[in-house]
Formats: C-alpha cells, structure tokens, sequence
C-alpha cells in the first residue's frame, strides 16, 4: 500500500510503498477516506525538538486525526464489522493501570499514541485497537468524520468535567485562533455562551475573519498587547470573562488569561509552552480563587459522544465545513505542510488520492 513515511530522522517524508499491516484478534483494519492533519504532524514533517525527543519508532507512518472504511476485523472483535465508518481515539490505553481503572483512560500511563508510537493514518490502510473505533454516522462528510479528534480537544477545554458549571449565559475568551480555537468559538456559539472573545496572534485575517464567522462577537490581535485585557472587560462589563481557554501555547497569552477571568472563573490550558514560563500565582490564580484544568486528549469516550451531538445540528456541521478551508489530494501533502506553517489555514484535510 502507499503511506508518507518519516523514513530518517531529518526533516520532510517520502510517499511510498510498504506492506499491508495485519490486524491481531482485538483490531480492524480500516481504509482511509480522510485524514487530517495535526500541529503534531507539522512538528515530526519539519523533525523539531518536540519530535526529535519524542519519536522512537523511524520508519513511522505518521498522522492520527481520520475517518474511512473497516474491511476487515479480527476474530475477538464484537462492536465494530466490515463496513462500519469509524474515526480513531488516538489515545491507545492499556486498560490497566491506575488511570485506566480510574475512568481516566485519556490520560494512561502507558500511552500510545497513534502515528506517533505506532503506524497512523497517512496511508491506504490503518489498523485500530477495536476499543479506539469510533463508530461515525455512515452520511456523515468523511472530511469532517477527520477532524472530530481535535474537535474533542476542543469540546474537552470548555467541558473537562461531567458535572462542570454551564456555558449558557457566560462571557468566554478563546486566546488563539488556530484551528481548535476556531473550532472551540463554534462550539461556544452552540452551547449558547453569551459573549465570545477571540484572539489571534498577529493580524493573521484569514484566521481572524473565520473565528468572526464561527461566532465570535469581539475579535481582537494579540498585538494589543497590554491593552488587550482592559478592553475585554470593558466588553464584559468591567467583570472579566468567566471561562478562558488558552489555545496559543504563547507565555503572554496565559498570563492575559488569567488576568482577564473574573474572580472565581475557571482557564482551561491547551496549548503548549516551548519552555517554562514564569506566572504570579498569587494574583494569577490564589487570591482569584481560580479553577485551572491541564487538557490532555479527551475523555474516553464522554467527549466522543458530545462531540456526536453537535455533529448532529446542520448548523454546526457546515461551521466544522468552513474549518476546513483545504481539501487536497495526499500526495501534496508538502504543500499542506507549508499552508499550516504559514497559518493560511484553518484545517488541512488529505484526500486518499495518491
Ligand atoms: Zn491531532
Ligand atoms: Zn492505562
């Protein structure tokens, strides 16, 4: 079959051909319609620090975020047949340790992450764990189906917990307009937040006019600077916002987060850091009474099927249509690459066109 493989450890992949996977009792072997691609791709494509430390495993089949086709599943498997449309957790647990058998399967000990630490979707065939098969509606745009991954990354920022506080009627500040912030402002729209503040660093007008678009009622540049927490509360009625999610991994951005909730407010932390940063903590979060939740992955599988619901509104599909600003054939796959690296685009979906 052909897939992009990272093949040595320096930057770019080659299209290639390599042998079929085959599939243990517990997996099914999956035919890919789409596949996203992720920060996370960028970073193993340009082989950057992050990846250098954290790819074991050269030659890799990289990319996670996708949706296609079972056409075949091992003998143990019960959930999932032969024609099922899936997309993939690509948060592979072992189902054992402590985390696991504490209802927080999202973040094992023993983690493996698809495309990452094993074989991922940037190919004609893909074999999943049965247990990280999400089954999609079947008339559900595979384009879309391939970006529900980071979507749960959005859903699991604003909804981290089962019995966490309500959206509707709260003042929300998204701080990066990449495309999980695009896609969390959509969300927030949906779920009725009653001002959404965007930022976006630099003056990136593609990204800007999009999170307009989305739903976001004040679009302001990072570039504001220190100005910008003054103005999102005076847009808030001098109260500051209630809820901020950090989706910018930029220092400044998660000091102006903290600084612009309003006492007993929660930030969720998304994005990350090049290295450590230093924040006040006593104004930052102590005498604020803040909630803070660290956002890995998404919770197995409660963000699944909040992310169904929405999926289920027109409204919202043709918004998570419009975060798609590129559908283009895999073998270009390069000048998706460069679209993100320039931040021209929201979500760049691959088409199985090799
Ligand atoms: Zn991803
Ligand atoms: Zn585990």
């Amino acid at each position: 079959m052909k897939a992009v493989v990272k093949k040595r450890p320096e930057p770019g992949a080659e299209i290639t051909t390599v042998n079929e996977p085959k599939i243990h009792e517990n997996e099914v072997l999956v035919r890919m319609k789409a596949a996203s691609i992720c920060g996370t791709d960028v970073h193993i494509w340009e082989w950057n620090e992050w990846a250098r430390n954290r790819i074991k495993k050269i030659p890799l089949i990289f990319g996670h975020e996708f949706a296609g086709e079972v056409v075949e599943v091992g003998k143990d498997v019960t959930n999932v047949q032969k024609g099922d449309m899936v997309s993939a957790e690509t948060h592979i647990a072992d189902g054992t340790c402590y985390q696991c058998r504490t209802d927080r399967m999202h973040i094992c000990r023993n983690m493996e992450i698809l495309g990452v630490d094993r074989d991922g979707v940037f190919a004609e065939y893909v074999v999943l764990p049965e247990r990280n098969a999400w089954k999609n509606d079947p008339n559900l745009d595979p384009a879309i189906a391939s970006i529900q991954e980071p979507l749960g990354n959005a859903v699991q920022s604003i909804l981290p917990k089962d019995h966490i506080e309500d959206i509707t009627g709260k003042n929300v500040a998204v701080l990066g307009c990449g495309p999980i912030g695009l896609m969390a402002i959509a969300v927030l729209k949906t779920m009725g937040a009653t001002r959404i503040i965007a930022t976006a660093g630099g003056l990136n007008k593609t990204r800007m006019e999009l999170a307009e678009k989305l739903g976001a009622d004040l679009v302001l540049s990072a570039r504001e600077g220190a100005d910008l927490v003054k103005i999102i509360r005076d847009a808030t009625d001098g109260n500051g916002v209630d809820v901020a999610l950090e989706m910018s991994g930029s220092p400044s951005a998660v000091r102006q987060a903290f600084e612009m909730l309003t006492p007993g407010g929660r930030v969720s932390l998304l994005g990350l850091l090049d290295k450590p940063m230093e924040l006040d903590l006593n104004n930052a979060l102590i005498f604020k009474a803040a909630t803070v939740y660290g956002i890995s992955g998404r919770r197995m599988f409660q963000t699944w099927y909040q992310v169904k619901g929405l999926l289920s509104n027109p409204r919202f599909r043709e918004k998570m249509a419009s975060v798609i600003t590129h559908r283009i054939p895999i073998r270009d796959i390069a000048k998706g690459i460069d679209l993100l690296q320039s931040k021209q685009a929201g979500k760049v979906v691959l088409e199985p066109k090799w």
